[in-house]
């Protein structure tokens, strides 16, 4: 025979001064033997229905009140154990109704802080997983990458929306079974009604996003975007000719509007006795049509000039940052403040040729997670990046680069907490943001 027992989160509302840990210890401690804190305001524990009225009427006491408190009910018997469904306790620790936020508003939140058009064009950014039953978004949880872990964590805190870094979806499939691990994620989200959104490139491109969180690791300097981000939108052309008076004019744009939906435009310059200098300019399909109107007249073909138009360049955002430092360091300093930046105990360096841990480290480049191809040929004294190939690394040594490796996603994850004030801060108190305690690099030095 088995023990029915439940794990539930509480959620506080108000929790005071001071962590969550001296609180739960203050209201748990005569009751239940385990509880584990998740964020400042949260904290997990298994106990029985009536131990979890004795915390409400203890909290309540204490004016703690609680926001909500979810819990799952897990059978544990010698052969198997399995949940069921996770359900919302109504207790009457709800001392008020918070006003709740629907998941498009907070999807909207999520945008103004990095939009999606910074992301790179291969990547797949933005709302993966779509629930079909609308439900007010109460805990959005924080992870660097969706793995089974971090479900069983979303789903025990009856989360609504996970927000992944890494987009969990990236390939196309053609079905959705239990067979890939990817797959399973997504059939478990869509089933949990939990939404799913990955920001993944956004955040690395955007300014005061994360390769900007990343170089400010190693100190202040002078920093410049490595790929610059430029303005969305269609690439546009611009034709400048001269016709030989007004009717050869109209002409050409009547050709023009014929062979295309009119979505060109154009100035004129200047008349000179009739001749019309012209400025047209014209979306990529509208090109060839364009140019094919105005080889049809003798004088504007001769004087016709194209050139492409570039979208302007969004300041302080796109891939990887250099920075040239206020304060050059030895590069064994470096090497100090880029783990307590991390927050790693070990860290791989290639120094650079001729160079030693005392070598001055001037200039900086840093690129989030896979970084060579971003880094290639930059010039600085030191890279700072998650994993790169040998050969890759190689090639910076040989030019006298010396190369610091985190491992992946310990150079992206430490951007969480930073991110997580910044959204909470623009969301109401009735929403939770918590970062997973499951998320972690896969590789670790033993
Ligand atoms: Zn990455």
């Amino acid at each position: 025979m088995g023990v029915w027992r439940r794990r539930v989160v509480v959620v506080f509302k108000d929790p005071p001064t001071g962590s969550v840990s001296s609180v739960t210890a203050e209201v748990t401690s005569s009751m239940f033997s385990r509880s584990v804190n998740i964020s400042r305001s949260s904290f997990r524990l298994n106990c029985s229905l009536s131990q979890l009225n004795r915390l409400s009427s203890t909290a309540l006491q204490r004016k703690h009140h609680f926001l909500r408190a979810t819990f799952k009910t897990s059978h544990h018997s010698p052969c198997h154990s399995f949940y069921t469904p996770s359900f919302v306790l109504s207790s009457r620790c709800f001392s008020q109704s918070p006003p709740s936020m629907d998941l498009k508003t907070v999807l909207e939140v999520l945008e103004q802080l990095a939009p999606l058009s910074l992301a790179e064009s291969w990547d797949n950014v933005g709302l993966l997983v779509e629930p079909s039953k609308q439900r007010p978004v109460k805990t959005i949880l924080l992870t660097n990458d969706l793995t089974a872990d971090v479900m069983d964590e979303a789903e025990a805190m009856t989360c609504d929306l996970i927000v992944s870094y890494h987009p969990p979806l990236f390939r196309p499939f053609k079905r959705l079974v239990q067979k890939d691990w990817k797959q399973q994620l997504a059939i478990r989200a869509i089933e949990s009604g939990i939404a799913v959104f990955s920001p993944h490139t956004s955040w690395d491109s955007v300014k005061d996003g994360l390769n900007d969180w990343l170089i400010e690791g190693v100190g202040r300097g002078q920093v410049s975007v490595l790929k610059q981000a430029h303005c969305s939108g269609y690439q546009k052309h611009r034709l400048e000719f001269t016709a030989r008076n007004e009717e050869e004019l109209n002409n050409i744009l009547k050709d023009i509007k014929t062979e295309n939906n009119e979505t060109f435009q154009y100035n004129i310059l200047r008349t000179e006795q009739e001749a019309q200098h012209v400025i047209l300019t014209c979306s990529s399909s509208e090109l060839t049509p364009a140019v094919q109107a105005i080889l049809n007249s003798a004088t504007a073909s001769q004087s016709l000039n194209i050139t492409q138009v570039q979208q302007p360049p969004l300041l302080g955002c796109g891939q990887g940052r250099h920075a040239v430092l206020d304060e050059p360091m030895s590069t064994a300093s470096a090497l100090q403040r880029v783990k307590k930046h991390l927050g790693l105990p070990y860290l791989r360096l290639a120094l650079g040729n001729q160079k030693t841990l005392d070598s001055v480290v001037k200039s900086v480049a840093v690129c989030a997670g896979s970084g060579a191809s971003v880094l290639q040929g930059v010039k600085a004294d030191l890279y700072i990046t998650g994993e790169m190939s040998h050969h890759e690394v190689l090639d910076a040594v040989s030019k006298g680069t010396s190369v610091i490796l985190s491992d992946h996603s310990n150079s992206e994850r430490g951007f969480l907490p930073v991110f997580k004030e910044r959204l909470a801060a623009r969301l109401p108190d009735s929403v939770s943001v918590i970062i997973s305690q499951k998320d972690r690099d896969p590789l670790q030095v033993m």
